[in-house]
């Protein structure tokens, strides 16, 4: 029996790539859990490390560039994958663990018929003869709302719009029933109301599967349409993490700041002007010792740049790295926002 029911856990995730400039440090000490159809979403800006954690939770690190680093673990049902053999992989990916990529052309195999991609993963993950698997991938093609499936399945991802090919990998990623669901940038191709529809869809499956779902993104208003829970990753750290409703109304990091004042509100009479985060995130060849938020941070002070700051705990399991919350710290009035994003 799982504590908790708890599905998924990451504990110190740590994963490098050696390049010839040296060592990228992409992600530093990772660390979250999920529970049976919980949905989290990863924010944060480009290079922050949330697609690098999305991709070793898929095992999709290679070696000798990529390495995981060995304290890592990542508990899928208790059991660390890292020490999987290769058939639990061939079983994990695809059947317990999906992904659904921002670019599906480059995802999708471009000389094979829609229909059949969709076959493949239910032939090999669920052992289901070729009759069976075409009835249930244009079934699948039919739930994530593809006009005339039984025609289009047998069309190739070209004479797809972005859209409509983006619901085929929709319908690839739910074919097997995984348990897990990693959306790296799902929407981000798409125009807005596509954007809209394609999230549509994932809650509705998500909910009718009970799949655990990791949002990878960098659009606060994808975050807040599916996530219940928030981790603000910068610089390869999550910085701050806590349920959707703390981290919007309640956010305790500078950089959560910014990234709400950059964001337009619905209540601003087109008069709010917004904020954009002045620099650049720090160098991972050379990560800094102190806070990595330092250099761009309006609060900075001495200790920051010179100490990782301790974990701040609040309520409901919200956290935060920064020395703002330490007793000894200037006082400040933290923003809270009301209802208006
Ligand atoms: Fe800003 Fe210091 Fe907090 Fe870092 S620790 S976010 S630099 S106030």
């Amino acid at each position: 029996m799982i504590e908790n029911n708890k599905i998924l856990e990451i504990k110190d995730l740590r994963v490098s790539y050696h390049t010839y400039a040296g060592e990228v440090k992409a992600v530093r000490g990772v660390s979250f859990e999920l529970k049976k159809g919980e949905a989290l979403a990863i924010v944060g800006e480009s290079g922050c490390g949330k697609s690098v954690t999305a991709k070793a939770i898929m095992g999709l690190i290679k070696g000798p560039q990529g390495e995981i680093k060995a304290d890592s673990k990542i508990l899928y049902n208790g059991n660390n994958i890292l020490n999987y053999n290769k058939k639990q992989w061939q079983e994990y990916k695809g059947g317990e663990c999906a992904i659904i990529f921002q670019d599906a052309l480059t995802a999708l195999n471009p000389t094979m018929r829609v229909g059949k991609q969709i076959m493949e993963n239910l032939t090999v993950h669920k052992h289901m003869n070729r009759k069976t698997a075409e009835k249930e991938a244009i079934e699948m093609l039919r739930k994530v709302g593809i006009p005339e499936p039984e025609k289009r399945a047998k069309q190739y991802p070209h004479q797809f719009s972005g859209g409509m090919r983006q619901r085929v990998m929709i319908a690839i990623a739910f074919a097997c029933d995984p348990k897990i669901l990693i959306c790296d940038e799902p929407t981000t191709a798409l125009d807005v109301t596509i954007q809209g529809q394609i999230l549509d869809i994932i809650k509705k499956l998500q909910k009718e599967h009970e799949t655990t779902v990791i949002m990878i993104t960098h659009d606060l208003g994808v975050v807040a349409n599916i996530a219940q829970k928030i981790a603000v990753m910068y610089s390869g750290i999550i910085v701050e993490q806590g349920s959707s409703r703390d981290i919007f109304y309640h956010p305790r990091h500078p950089y959560m700041w910014a990234l709400i004042e950059s964001v337009p509100r619905l209540n601003s009479n087109n008069k709010q002007v917004l904020a954009s985060i002045p620099g650049i995130p720090p160098d991972l060849l050379n990560p800094p010792t102190g806070c990595p938020f330092s250099t761009r941070c309006n609060y900075c002070m001495q200790i920051c740049k010179e100490k990782m700051p301790d974990c701040s705990e609040f309520e409901n399991g919200h956290f935060a790295y920064c020395w703002l919350h330490h007793p000894l710290a200037p006082k400040i009035d933290m923003p809270d926002y009301k209802g208006d994003l």
